[in-house]
């Protein structure tokens, strides 16, 4: 048995993992690189094995960077069978039409502009792509082992982070390989803590933030104090937020704090459509969530949704004071921008950032204390009051993942620590290797070891 990283290997993006057993082929993984324009680039290359020569691929959950290089795959060859838990596929079935949709509205840009060395430029896969792909999907139960080749099983346990997301355990040729996909907190508002791990030879383990802790913050006082003081100067507080999970977390608390009357009764929109669909996902999944059956059903009853476009229009010149959330998370892209164009510019509003910002986003620029900001091309001056909640992160820190591994009481020979910045992943090797005396190596992209 051999393991390649053919990326979320020296960064946090592109994870793809591929297992050679015997004569079949496996990948873990296949997800698209994001973030800065080297990386980007990387989704261009050619595939490094033929992709009809892969037999199987097993995705530990929908984000983009796990799954988004799956209808780039099918476009190259790719026919095999996509084994996930149903809450990734349920997912997949919004965001990997969505990615296709993305890259052709990125083609069509480039072509606008004429900045592609490429003439036409063409799309990585289309929308159309995407939805064939999802014909290749399987969706199997949690904790139950699965054959996915003669001989090869696979068995796929809840680890928090979102809905769906799992550990993968692999058996074959009487060895045990263990991926831990993205790890989720030990105390999520809405996703159970992640599941601990059985007995595995060897072990592939995220370090996202390997080298940094969280802040401890309550989420419920902090958007009560925030939207008390908002609603105060009958401003509008808006929350740019990720479509899949942040969303239904913030929904969860701004409902729970308008039922319990501690914020005044005053209109939820949500106003993005991907986390409209993601938000109904989480309620038809009630069983792998904390969330009870009455708690959605008061996300549902008590939030505005905003589906079209005009809608979206005459929401941004109305309701004062309101909650509006609205994606990109980083305000990076998206609905959001229309109401930071309209909102930002008054000292009456308030801006909530919540989660990691990424250097170059709006989000970064607005927490770091820009006084203007670039929105369609016109610079607007910053009025509004911004606040960054730093503390709601959808992965553990290093102390959550080392108490998760201690629970799981394994004893890997070799742990590959992957998905993390150099430094992160470095931490985080360091701290296994003292902590429990294990092998630990952090692999770069490309890098092929025996089993
Ligand atoms: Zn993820």
């Amino acid at each position: 048995m051999k393991i390649q990283f053919l990326g979320g290997a020296g960064t946090v993006t592109g994870s793809k993992y591929l297992l050679s057993i015997g004569d079949k082929k496996i990948l873990v993984d296949c997800g698209l690189y994001q973030g800065v324009k080297n990386l980007r680039q990387k989704n261009w290359d050619k595939f490094p094995v033929e992709p009809s020569s892969i037999d199987a691929i097993l995705l530990t959950h929908a984000h983009i960077d796990h799954s988004g290089y799956i209808p780039a795959m099918r476009r190259a060859g790719f026919r095999g069978t996509i084994f996930c838990s149903s809450g990734t596929f349920d997912l997949c079935k919004v965001l990997l039409p969505n990615s296709g949709y993305l890259q052709e509205e990125d083609a069509r840009y480039a072509n606008k502009k004429k900045f592609s060395k490429h003439s036409p430029a063409l799309p990585l896969y289309t929308e159309e792509d995407a939805i064939a792909s999802l014909r290749l999907f399987k969706a199997v139960s949690m904790n139950k082992p699965i054959a996915i080749e003669n001989d090869i099983t696979a068995t796929f346990t809840p680890v928090g982070h979102i809905l769906g997301a799992s550990a993968i355990q692999i058996k074959a040729l009487g060895k045990v390989i263990t991926f831990s996909g993205d790890v989720g907190r030990s105390k999520d508002l809405v996703m159970k803590p992640p599941q601990p791990l059985a007995a595995t030879d060897y072990l592939v383990v995220e370090s996202t933030y390997g080298d940094r802790k969280h802040e401890v913050c309550d989420s419920f006082e902090y958007l009560e104090k925030i939207i008390n003081e908002t609603s105060k100067r009958g401003g509008v507080v808006l929350i740019p937020s990720f479509a899949v999970g942040r969303a239904q977390i913030n929904l969860h608390v701004l409902q729970s704090l308008k039922q319990s009357k501690r914020i005044p009764n005053l209109p939820i929109f949500l106003n993005s459509p991907m986390a409209i669909s993601a938000t109904q996902i989480y309620n038809s999944h009630q069983k792998e969530h904390l969330l009870t059956p009455e708690e959605c059903q008061l996300i549902d009853d008590g939030t505005r949704f905003i589906r079209t476009p005009e809608e979206s229009i005459e929401l941004n010149a109305s309701s004062y004071p309101s909650v509006i959330v609205s994606a990109s998370g980083m305000a990076s892209g998206g609905r959001v921008l229309h109401h930071l164009k309209s909102l930002v510019t008054h000292h009456r509003n308030s801006i909530v950032f919540i989660g990691y910002q990424a250097p170059g986003t709006r989000g970064a620029a607005l927490v770091g204390g820009a006084t203007q900001i670039k929105v369609h091309g016109e610079y607007l001056p910053v009025k509004a009051a911004i606040h960054h909640n730093g503390s709601l992160s959808a992965h553990g820190d290093y102390e959550e993942i080392i108490d998760w591994l201690k629970q799981s009481n394994i004893a890997p020979k070799k742990v590959f620590v992957t998905h993390g910045e150099r430094t992160a992943a470095d931490s985080m090797r360091l701290k296994l290797k003292d902590g429990f005396g294990w092998n630990t190596c952090v692999p770069e992209i490309g890098d092929e070891f025996e089993l």
